[in-house]
């Protein structure tokens, strides 16, 4: 057994045998960011997701020609493409968070750039139903314009609060970014996976799924194994798969006990 998987089995085990008393087994989904087009990496992504049943929601730029990359992922099968963004390009202004929307713009641009942004996953035969927003920015006026469009969102952070709107975010990155990109480590990423697990349980929010992030073009040898190991382990469910309870949770959660 590989040195990853002794320490997935060490450190989520035990709280695993936890929701397997009660007859429950945790829901996972992973998105992958930053697509574009077809690539080695991409190629590596794509053979994990098939070798494991792993289904994967590819979050893509759609400032190019996007058929190349959709057809890959037809080709593969279990990958949805959401959208990542207008272009990917940071226009907030100086010493404010990264992201492509700011306090300046205009929700009638705002949803004007996310037609075009509709359109291009269109023309590649994709009808897009999820917004991941580059540097994790959802500023309130993009937040308008997906609603106007009916697109659904995706951050990353922790386990939204109960009266937050439904988003089906991701949670555990497997990638560190400062000073460079590089694999997070086992034990960082394994120790946040299980304050999640043990959140959920807590809450008895056994259905609000637990989300894989990953980075193909980033990923160094080590995310690589490591992700090879997590797979095998975490077994994600499609985002399509995932049934109502996400959406629905303040109602379903109003009657968990602590
Ligand atoms: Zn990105």
């Amino acid at each position: 057994m590989s040195i990853e998987r002794i320490l997935i089995a060490a450190l989520l085990g035990p709280e695993l045998a936890r929701w397997k008393a009660e007859g429950r087994a945790p829901v996972y989904w992973w998105r992958d960011d930053d697509a574009r087009a077809p690539s080695p990496a991409l190629d590596r992504l794509l053979e994990l997701s098939r070798r494991f049943e792993a289904p994967v929601t590819l979050a893509a730029v759609p400032d190019i020609d996007l058929g190349p990359l959709a057809r890959a992922c037809e080709a593969s099968g279990g990958v949805e493409l959401a959208i990542h963004g207008f272009r990917h390009r940071n226009r907030a202004p100086e010493g404010r968070p990264s992201g492509e929307v700011n306090d300046q713009d205009h929700l009638t641009d705002i949803v004007a750039e996310l037609a075009t942004a509709i359109r291009a996953f269109r023309r590649a035969g994709v009808e897009p139903r999820l917004f991941v927003p580059p540097w994790n920015n959802a500023h309130p006026t993009l937040v308008k314009a997906l609603a106007l469009h009916g697109l659904e969102l995706s951050c990353y952070g922790g386990m939204r609060e109960e009266d937050s709107p439904a988003r089906l975010d991701a949670h555990l990155d497997v990638m560190r970014w400062k000073p460079v990109p590089r694999f997070r480590g086992a034990l960082k990423f394994l120790l946040r996976a299980r304050r999640q697990l043990v959140e959920r349980r807590l809450k008895h929010l056994w259905d609000e799924p637990v989300g894989l992030l990953t980075h193909h073009l980033d990923h160094d040898e080590p995310t690589w194994r490591f992700l090879e190991a997590f797979l095998q382990a975490a077994r994600p469910t499609a985002r399509a798969a995932l049934g109502e309870a996400w959406r629905m949770r303040p109602a379903y959660a109003a009657g968990a006990k602590v």
